[in-house]
């Protein structure tokens, strides 16, 4: 079976950044399950996987526009403090979602703490980088009615 919209697919991936460093990996663990065509992972990604089909390899080089986007400055904000009540302290490196202007939600990252001012990121980590992916395809199979209607995987024993 070849990989096309609606199938689950299956792989196994190492990505790396531009000096092969390793950002993540799927290696000693299960492989990742996806509905191909539902925005599970990157577009870049997911238009190379397209066709593919078990046990083929491949080496994907994804740009950050087909990845998680390119570096924006503006997603660098100083917030006061009270922005964060309830938050007994905040250090850098935490991590809080926030709701983004147009309604959805987004990660934002503590940069730097001067005084009541908070500077905060809401870039993705991987934003601005190009990801490349060492790929693997382990498995193919037709989506179940509820895995399309929910538009993810649902791993064995999951009933929601
Ligand atoms: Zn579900």
């Amino acid at each position: 079976m070849q990989i096309s919209k609606d199938l689950v697919a299956s792989i196994h991936y190492t990505l790396k950044n531009a000096d092969g460093e390793v950002l993540d990996t799927s290696e000693g663990q299960e492989p990742l399950h996806y509905v191909h065509g539902a925005q599970n992972i990157v577009p870049g990604l997911e238009k190379e996987l397209e066709g593919k089909t078990t046990g083929d390899k491949l080496s994907v080089a994804v740009e950050p526009i087909d990845g998680y986007g390119e570096y924006n400055a503006e997603l660098i904000q100083e917030l006061p403090k009270d922005m964060f009540a309830g938050v007994d302290t905040i250090e850098v490196g935490m991590e809080f979602q926030a709701q983004t202007p147009e309604g959805g939600m987004q990660i934002i990252e503590v940069k730097s703490i001067d005084g009541d001012k908070i500077t905060v990121d809401g870039n993705h980590p991987m934003a601005g980088q190009t990801l490349h992916f060492d790929v693997e395809i382990t498995d193919v199979r037709e989506a179940t009615k509820d895995e399309l209607e929910h538009g993810h995987v649902h791993s064995e024993g999951c009933d929601h």
